[in-house]
């Protein structure tokens, strides 16, 4: 099968102006979502009404929900999605796919005059205890299947706050468990795969799709629709077995920010223990709010020792909790599920010392403070990825990612009001990522990264995966412009699934 290039749109590219453009996408959608509300009906395929305005608009970045698409899919199965994609692939309809919502890549989750498919009817998490296996429907908040699964006294990796959602999983995924377990995507046994002509495989680190199943692990969306994600858990106890130390918060003021900043780099720099973990984040806006730096420190053990964490022991606090607690009770403390401000991200991968993280620091500062009234925060979040993090996964069919150190990761959160990123201020972005310390080799984490930073190009695999997508994708349905014909004229006005990464 082959995309149907209709005759509307040529017709439309005939006209040869953006006007015929954008009617050429909504005629293309509409003709895709009458085609599913038909064979999928109305509770499967909306248009409008409630639960549509909430699906769209629900989106963790408001910039997101400002695509309003043409249809939603909400797929009870995967032979929707499989239904869905068929569709989709021949009509050349636009679309996008939204799990969990948290991405913070501007248009990553969202579309307009195309189609949008929701998880929201597939949330399921069960655990075969014979097989010792965990799956997961791509609806299912990390959150949610934690606590579900802690009675069975084992948890997934998935990622530090509850509400995000499985596409992290797809971006490689980092957890507090991760430098002991491995990136979340290395707890991949198998899963099933909607290619975007509607066919459906199942990949494994050992069978014929063992190259997909690799390029899954860190090329997102880009590979086809995960539709059920078989995973590797954890032992972590039940609720009752207080099997870490943590849970713990110290909170200093944004006047230590340069203390905060060492111990982190002292932290990346000595600890070799992957029983410990770390997440900082450190407001670089206002800078004198009581809590404009939290540590969260983690040990997998009956205490904190002195000797890994003895550096944020020792800064002043205004806030401080550190308690034996059970996994369920760690991946409730960071929640993440607060809506209503346009976010973007962005990051570097790095090593180094103490001055090369306070400068990472020094420039997001700049950056924020430059253009203040647009941000009502702005955040620097670092997280170690420890060697031991990598080589997990290795015996698990590997990722697309591959080695990694550190990563400074940046959250502005932009005032309440603001509905897009300003010309001035994307430039200062732009600015800003190119300051920021990232050493040459290391691969950036998607997950984390803003649309405009070329992460494929950056893991060592690149050749591979672009290899790999060009046998999933034979006629590059997920990048191509609508209008085929013209795709050196708008080759970077638009891709199909939506925007985000390209270089495949
Ligand atoms: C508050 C917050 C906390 C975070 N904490 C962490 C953390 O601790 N560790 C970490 O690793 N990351 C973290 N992240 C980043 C997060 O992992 C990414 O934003 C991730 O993409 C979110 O997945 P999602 O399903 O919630 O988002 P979505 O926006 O729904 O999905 C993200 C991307 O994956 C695609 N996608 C989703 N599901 C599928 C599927 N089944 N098949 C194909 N493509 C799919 C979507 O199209 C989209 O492009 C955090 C983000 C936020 C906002």
């Amino acid at each position: 099968m082959s995309p149907v290039f209709n005759t509307l749109a040529l017709s439309c590219i005939l006209c040869f102006s953006t006007v015929c453009l954008v009617l050429t996408d909504l005629a293309a959608a509409t003709y895709a979502c009458t085609n599913l509300t038909a064979t999928l009906g109305t509770k499967n395929v909306l248009e409008s009404g409630a639960q549509y305005s909430i699906t769209a608009n629900g989106t963790w970045s408001l910039f997101n929900s400002l695509d309003q698409p043409t249809c939603i899919v909400y797929p009870a199965s995967t032979a929707h999605v499989q239904t869905a994609m068929t569709a989709i692939y021949e009509t050349g309809s636009k679309y996008a796919v939204i799990a969990g919502g948290h991405s913070g890549m501007v248009g990553y989750n969202s579309i307009t005059n195309g189609v949008l498919i929701s998880f929201e009817m597939m949330q399921n998490v069960s655990y075969d205890a014979s097989l010792d296996l965990v799956t997961v429907q791509p609806g299912v908040h990390w959150g949610n299947a934690i606590n579900y699964l802690q009675s069975f006294g084992v948890a997934v990796l998935g990622g530090r706050a509850a509400d995000v959602g499985t596409g992290l999983l797809l971006g490689g995924g980092i957890s507090f468990l991760a430098p002991e377990y491995g990136w979340s995507a290395d707890s991949l046994k198998e899963a099933d795969v909607v290619l975007v002509d509607g066919s459906l495989i199942t990949a494994t680190a050992t069978n014929q799709y063992h190259d997909l199943f690799r390029a899954l692990k860190g090329g997102v969306n880009r590979f086809g629709i995960v539709t059920r994600y078989v995973l590797y858990p954890v032992h972590t106890g039940t609720a009752a077995d207080k099997n870490w130390y943590s849970g713990l918060i110290v909170v200093v003021p944004g006047s230590l920010s340069a203390a905060v900043s060492n111990a982190s780099a002292a932290f990346v720099r000595e600890n070799i223990d992957p029983k410990a973990s770390m997440m900082v984040i450190m407001n670089t806006l206002n800078l004198t709010a009581p809590d404009a730096n939290i540590a969260y420190l983690f040990y997998h053990g009956a205490s904190l020792p002195e000797s890994i964490f003895g550096a944020f022991f020792s800064l002043p606090s205004t806030f401080r909790s550190l308690s034996p607690l059970s996994y369920a009770d760690i991946a409730a403390i960071v929640d993440g599920s607060a809506r209503g401000n346009g976010q973007q991200f962005g990051a570097a991968a790095f090593l180094g010392d103490e001055a090369t993280f306070l400068e990472g620091y020094n420039h997001l500062v700049n950056f924020t403070t430059h253009y203040e009234s647009q941000f009502a925060a702005s955040f620097m979040v670092i997280s170690p990825v420890p060697r031991s993090q990598w080589t997990v996964g290795k015996a698990r069919g590997g990722n697309a990612i591959g080695d990694h150190e550190c990563g400074h990761d940046f959250y502005p959160l932009y005032a309440a009001g603001v509905l897009a990123v300003l010309d001035d201020v994307s430039a200062g972005f732009d600015l800003l990522l190119s300051q920021v310390q990232t050493n040459s080799g290391l691969p950036l984490f998607i997950n984390e990264c803003d649309v405009s930073q070329n992460v494929f190009s950056t893991y060592p695999g690149y050749s591979t995966l672009k290899r790999t997508y060009a046998k999933y994708d034979p006629t590059r349905f997920v990048f191509l412009p609508s209008f085929v014909p013209l795709l050196t004229l708008y080759s970077s006005f638009s891709v199909r699934n939506t925007v985000g990464p390209v270089g495949l």
